[in-house]
């Protein structure tokens, strides 16, 4: 299990790997899946085009 973004990026399109929440990456003998700290579903399926609980990384806190 790793938490750290793998290369190259799985879903390159998803959001998440932009967001601020901060995602984390859980890697598998087979697979990888992005565990989301914030949402109720854990583990949103991908690639996530729209999120309301989206924030930008690196921007300010509002
Ligand atoms: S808050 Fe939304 S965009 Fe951010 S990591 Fe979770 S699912 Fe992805």
């Amino acid at each position: 299990m790793s938490q750290d973004a793998p290369a190259p990026l799985p879903w390159p399109d998803s959001l998440c790997h932009r967001c601020a929440a901060p995602p984390r990456y859980v890697k598998t003998a087979t697979s990888t899946f992005l565990l989301c700290p914030v949402r109720a579903d854990k583990y949103p399926r991908q690639p996530v085009l729209r999120c309301p609980e989206f924030r930008p990384a690196g921007a300010p806190a509002p």
